[in-house]
């Protein structure tokens, strides 16, 4: 039965994506379970989206409950779980108002409208140009892309999006050469995924928003990765001391289900009138009932104490395991979103580590990226210390 699977999915599946030769039938929590029986820790969350594992209980409540609601309405007509959504949103961040939309991609999509139509409204028509920054990654769609660092994304899509500039993350005094007058928006991650899972120092950050004051532009962060309770607490940016302008959500929104949303201050939600942005199925009521669950789980502060602790477990743990093999030399990250340095390419120790009933992710070449569900329990972080262990042991 597997092998039908794999045989369909190779014959009528763009292949845009390498998998493994396994097929994933149903999950619990941290585990997920394929058609032979076997049984993996998944420390990569579907990339960072199933933030309360598999079936949690309240989601899968949530969506039976939701299920006998409205699925969708559009957005031409008020709902009150869209209303809901917004609300909670707003009142535990900087953010003044949101809109919704389906994806990451898509929120950075909406990021990069509302820069420029905010720059034609406060300052001029020359007033267009974005900067990201190297080892970025902020989507794949051609405004999305264009701000994302990796050339081989690139390439084969070029001419991208003009206005756009690249400056060096972390390093500030690029980014002063990179930001001007004619800058309408800065967008980062407060802690780069894809691109190695590095964190932004203190400074930068700050020296960003200093850029952006002094040339009116706004200031971007791209929580879709980082946001939402993963580092421990509920914002990547939080204990930062600097706030943006705009900020892009999804992956764990929506517990497994699409959403995404664009979160800005009173400033930018001026500038935006009926008709300058849309979306069909975004905010529905099926998908807001869903995501205002998980957004009430993530957001009790006994659930991030207790992400915060098991990451200090996580990180002993990980310790150990780099201190006992060559093949690591490194970690960086924070809460539940962690970088391992490796000495071999990254995806050999992916691949092996299927062997071991592990699921751990990469980022470029020479990162293993581990984004375990924040409700892992300290049991399982042994468990993952152990398979990780046995998987450098066994690699190459
Ligand atoms: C995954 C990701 C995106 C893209 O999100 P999609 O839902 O895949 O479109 C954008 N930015 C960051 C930081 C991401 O990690």
């Amino acid at each position: 039965m597997t092998q039908e699977i794999i045989n369909l999915e190779k014959q009528y599946v763009l292949h845009t994506y390498n998998r493994p030769p396994f097929t994933f039938t149903r999950g619990d929590g941290t585990w997920i379970y394929d058609t032979d029986g076997n049984r993996y820790l998944d420390a990569g969350s579907g990339i960072a989206v199933n933030a309360l594992g598999h079936q949690h209980e309240a989601v899968v409540r949530a969506i039976k409950e939701a299920a006998d609601g409205l699925l969708h309405v559009s957005n031409l007509y008020h709902t009150a779980p869209h209303a809901k959504l917004a609300q909670t949103l707003c009142e535990s961040s900087f953010a003044d108002k949101a809109f919704f939309c389906n994806s990451g991609t898509e929120a950075n999509e909406g990021a990069i409208k509302f820069a420029r139509k905010w720059a034609k409204v406060n300052g001029n028509e020359q007033k267009i140009e974005l900067v990201a920054f190297s080892g970025s990654f902020h989507g794949r769609t051609m405004g999305a892309l264009s701000l994302t660092s990796r050339e081989k994304y690139r390439a084969p899509f070029e001419p991208l999006i003009g206005g756009t500039r690249f400056a060096t993350f972390n390093d500030l005094a690029s980014a002063e050469a990179a930001i001007n007058d004619q800058t309408c928006g800065v967008i980062v991650e407060p802690i780069q995924g894809e691109g190695g899972v590095t964190p932004a120092n203190p400074k930068f950050l700050a020296g960003l928003r200093q850029l952006c004051n002094r040339h009116n532009a706004l200031l971007i962060f791209d929580e879709v990765q980082c946001g939402l309770g993963r580092t421990g607490q509920l914002w990547g940016h939080q204990g930062y001391g600097t706030t943006p302008d705009i900020m892009t959500l999804a992956k764990p929104l929506g517990g497994g289900l699409p959403i995404g949303a664009i979160l800005v201050n009173e400033s930018v939600a001026q500038v935006m009138q009926p008709g300058d942005h849309a979306s069909t199925f975004a905010g529905g009521p099926f998908v807001c009932h869903v995501a205002n669950t998980v957004l009430q789980q993530i957001i009790k502060p006994e659930f991030l104490a207790r992400v915060q602790s098991n990451s200090l477990y996580l990180q002993e743990t990980l310790k150990r395991v780099i201190s006992k093999t060559s093949l690591l030399t490194d970690m960086r990250g924070k809460g539940m979103m962690w970088g391992l340095i490796s000495t071999i390419p990254a995806t050999e120790i992916m691949t092996e580590a299927y062997q071991h009933g592990l699921l751990i992710l990469v980022a470029g070449d020479n990162i293993i990226r581990l984004l375990p569900p924040l409700t892992i329990c300290r049991e399982e972080i042994d468990t993952l210390g152990q398979r990780l262990f046995k998987t450098l042991e066994t690699v190459g």
